[in-house]
């Protein structure tokens, strides 16, 4: 955040932030909303580019704000693109690391500066709530940083190996990691800023150059994180932006023979797709997925139940559930299941839904019609088949009406068979369930394909037991801050297992950068 204040936004202090926040957010808005309808170029080579067809970006708060307008671009855009990274990658990949890591540290402290501005326009785009918009954007700048840290703590990845006990000669054995070429990024809606900037930050860093492709619902914020590149001096062709369909513009980025490495963040269908697609290529080559989740919060009988509560409440409903690590599943051991339930319940009346740039507010609407109208029926299946006991409605007021304004949904009694149980629906929807050991938890917990975040509240001994058994790459016990949810990076390494990732290397952890760059080992004999 800005020098004058200790405070460091992360999600798990989000809730008690200084006034100042507050107070340079709302400015930030203000002037936002003065300049919205401006049409958004593609960024090729350095260069703006405008096509004919548009598409349209807006706010899912209120559906009649046109926020601008972003380029429709074609298969030639994505072609053109790739080949403005390869020209730029021999220079780029070339130049010292240290030189890179201090390009990529100026662009992160842009990002910090800009962070108001960039966290309304992201809060309009995807309708979540201005602390976790912050957070959104501010996490971008911290993967940045993180990866240059990464970059320097390995002193560039240059190992020293050992010397081979040659008679009459000596030799010299180095390892390198080096950069693969041309990286492709395609990132989701619900965390624009973070998700795009985590895989740019580190592809750069490690030399390679790069092209972007954003959802269509959320162009806008990446956009902004391109001109903070661009600000920061990165060489033209560096990092290249293109919008379009995933459908077409998307896939025409993954057929292409001129990608060498991928990292892609959104669903499993279209990610196992790309997966797919991209093994039809002449050899293989390096594909990072981060996928969806179904995650879990098991509450034991010796729970702090004020805290599972919490924990629970804002891992289930924080951006609408529509995040992939939110808490869509609670499983609590039958002597304290009224308990839990009742406290849930109560958390989940007192949450306020509405305009997400409001300061009070918590929940905002949904990101598009598509999710909109799962939710409606969801909450159908969910109410013939289970128990709603709280939310099921979209919100019809007159001021909301214009919006996808989805309420917070608990169901109880829906039997563990069901297909809800296990498909992510990725909405302000949580199911909770008894059972009668934690035995039948965790055996419920893992019994699904995904496998990214988890929570669970207990003593520290049975925390032990839990970290042990559950399938999941982040884990939390005994958190009221969030049961499943916000992760930050170089607290928190963010991934997931099975079909949550595909690495099970961790963003913001120790061993992510890695994954950007190929092995070259270097090996020279001289005479003795
Ligand atoms: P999505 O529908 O899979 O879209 C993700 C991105 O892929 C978008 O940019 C989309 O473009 C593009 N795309 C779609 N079809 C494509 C194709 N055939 N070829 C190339 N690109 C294509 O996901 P979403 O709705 O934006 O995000 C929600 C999902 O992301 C959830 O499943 C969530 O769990 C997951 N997620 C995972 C993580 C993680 O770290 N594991 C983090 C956040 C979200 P268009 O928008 O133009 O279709
Ligand atoms: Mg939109």
């Amino acid at each position: 955040m800005s020098g004058s204040t200790a405070f460091k936004l992360t999600y798990s202090t989000m809730y008690n932030p200084p006034e100042e926040l507050h107070t340079r957010f709302e400015e930030a808005l203000k002037k936002v909303k003065s300049e919205l309808g401006k049409d958004h170029g593609l960024f090729i080579g350095g260069q703006d580019r405008f096509v004919e067809e548009k598409l349209e970006d807006r706010s899912p708060i209120d559906t009649e704000i046109l926020l601008g307008t972003f380029q429709k671009g074609s298969a030639q855009d994505a072609a053109d693109a790739l080949a403005a990274a390869r020209k730029a990658f021999p220079e780029w990949s070339h130049t010292p690391w240290q030189d890179r890591v201090a390009l990529v540290r100026r662009a992160a402290n842009l990002i910090n500066e800009r962070v108001f501005e960039m966290a309304a326009v992201l809060s309009l785009e995807v309708g979540k709530n201005r602390m976790e918009s912050l957070g959104d954007i501010a996490e971008a700048a911290d993967l940045f940083r993180f990866a240059c840290d990464q970059m320097e703590a390995n002193r560039g990845f240059v190992a020293q190996m050992q010397s081979d006990p040659l008679q009459g000669y000596e030799s010299s054995n180095i390892s390198v990691l080096r950069p693969y070429g041309v990286w492709l990024v395609i990132s989701p809606f619900n965390f624009p800023g973070a998700l795009t900037g985590g895989p740019v930050g580190h592809a750069l860093a490690a030399g390679n150059t790069v092209v972007i492709k954003p959802a269509s619902d959320t162009p806008w914020t990446p956009r902004l994180l391109v001109d903070c590149l661009r600000d920061a001096g990165i060489p033209d062709g560096v990092v290249n932006f293109v919008t379009g369909p995933g459908s077409t513009l998307g896939q025409a980025l993954v057929d292409s023979p001129e990608v060498d490495g991928v990292t892609f963040t959104g669903s499993y269908e279209v990610g196992m797709g790309i997966y797919r697609a991209f093994a039809n290529g002449k050899y293989v080559r390096p594909i990072i997925l981060e996928l969806g989740g179904k995650n879990p919060a098991i509450v034991s009988k010796n729970a702090d139940i004020e805290a599972a509560a919490a924990g629970i409440v804002r891992s289930a409903f924080g951006l609408q559930g529509q995040k992939c690590s939110a808490c869509s599943r609670v499983l609590v051991e039958a002597p304290v299941y009224d308990q839990v339930v009742e406290r849930v319940l109560a958390l989940t009346q007192k949450l306020s839904i509405g305009d997400p740039t409001d300061r009070q507010v918590f929940l905002g609407p949904v990101v598009n019609r598509s999710s909109y109208r799962d939710y409606q029926a969801f909450c159908e299946e969910l109410g013939r088949d289970g128990k709603i006991i709280v939310g099921g409605k979209t919100l019809k007021d007159s001021e909301l009406v214009r919006g996808y304004f989805c309420e917070p949904t608990l169901v109880v009694d829906l039997p563990f068979e069901h297909r809800l149980w296990k498909q992510e629906m990725f909405l302000p929807i949580t199911t909770i369930g008894k059972v009668e050991n934690l035995e039948e938890a965790m055996e419920i917990a893992n019994r699904v394909d995904y496998g990214l975040t988890a929570g669970f509240y207990g003593t520290e001994e049975e925390g032990e037991w839990f970290f042990d058994k559950i399938q999941a790459g982040v884990n939390y016990v005994n958190r009221p801050q969030g049961a499943t949810t916000g992760a930050w990076p170089g607290f928190q390494p963010f991934g997931g297992w099975k079909a949550s990732g595909a690495t099970g290397k961790n963003a913001g952890g120790p061993y992510y950068l890695q994954t950007y760059m190929h092995e070259q080992v270097r090996t020279v004999i001289r005479k003795a």
